[in-house]
């Protein structure tokens, strides 16, 4: 019995040592086998070089390579914000590229125009009107050329367009002026100015100028802040949106006062009462806002030339009336 007993202990014992014997072994196997497992993906992967490998392949290899590996993350396909551009000759437009996957490592962009005579494109792919028609602006991907996306571009009209109604030059809520139409103070409208201003000056009214010209840009950045500051319904109110401000006309000046209590005063009512004379108009008069869009300015004088200043003076109407038109935002 005691024999049998150490036997038994004894096979107790060897039991163990065994079991622990094959944990230790099968741990051991566990952290050996990626390495063996990757070391022949990797095998397989340089063998099947330089011919195609499949994307499980390229990965588990990367995952295990620091060193530059030649197969690379291609780009597989590009989408656009838009696919349809309308643009005026001497305009521009850009389409947002995405090109995918996000980790693709060369997304350089290939930009062609199937015709330069109806517009360019460059190689970030800013399109611009050159004449007008139809064409196609095609970007593919330098990695792939399989991956490719088309703009269908629709060139009309000249950015340089500005409307003339019976020889008035508008520039209200209907009718803009492009970014291009730059053209400085009027030399006549400057000249009538100073006509008015002297002829004030000998009844004892002092009329001066505050602003005249405004080009597009410096609108954008007034009308902006104003936005910033009261909203933009507030803001359209008073102030133009950029194109739309007649100050780009060069043929608008503002005087004395940006409150709306000038009107009131001496050189306010002097105003209203003579400035046709000298080839203006009050261009946005009292109660008149529906009409011109903008609120009562009895500062802001439009020349007009003293012919026509002279029949709108009389016609008793603000100039869209005068000349059948709107003033409202397309949008
Ligand atoms: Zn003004």
């Amino acid at each position: 019995m005691k024999y049998s007993f150490k036997i038994m202990v004894a096979a107790m014992v060897v039991a163990m040592l065994l079991s622990s014997c094959a944990k230790q072994s099968h741990l051991s196997s566990d952290d050996t086998l990626p390495e063996e497992t990757t070391k022949t993906v990797e095998t397989t992967a340089k063998e099947t070089e330089p011919e195609e490998t499949t994307a499980d392949e390229t990965e588990e290899a990367d995952a295990d390579t620091t060193e530059a590996d030649p197969s690379k993350i291609g780009v597989e396909s590009i989408t656009l914000d838009k696919y349809e551009v309308k643009i005026k000759i001497g305009e521009s437009d850009m389409p947002w590229v995405t090109m995918l996957p996000e980790d693709a490592e060369d997304k350089t962009e290939i930009w062609k125009s199937s015709d330069t005579k109806v517009a360019t494109v460059n190689e970030y792919g800013k399109i611009t009107g050159v004449g007008e028609g139809e064409c196609t602006v095609t970007v593919t991907s330098a990695d792939n050329k399989k991956a490719t996306a088309k703009v269908k571009v629709t060139v009309k009209g000249s950015a340089t367009d500005v409307t003339y109604i019976k020889g008035i030059l508008i520039a209200n809520k209907t009718y803009a002026l492009p970014a291009t139409y730059n053209p400085g103070e009027d030399a006549d409208a400057k000249a009538a100015l100073t006509e008015m201003i002297n002829a004030a000056a000998k009844e004892g009214i002092n009329i001066y100028k505050i602003s005249g010209f405004r080009s597009y840009s410096t609108q954008e950045t007034l009308y902006n802040n104003y936005v910033k500051r009261d909203g933009q319904a507030a803001a359209d109110r008073y102030s133009a949106r950029p194109g739309h401000s007649e100050h780009q006309t060069g043929l608008a000046f503002d005087l004395n006062s940006l409150e709306q209590s000038f009107g009131e005063t001496k050189e306010g009512k002097w105003l209203e009462e003579n400035c046709w004379k000298y080839g203006f108009i009050i261009r946005y008069p009292k109660s008149k806002e529906s009409v011109t869009g903008y609120m009562y300015e009895p500062w802001h004088v439009r020349y007009l030339g003293k012919d026509t200043a002279k029949k709108v003076y009389e016609s008793g109407l603000c100039l869209e009336e005068y000349l059948e038109i709107t003033s409202v935002y397309a949008d």
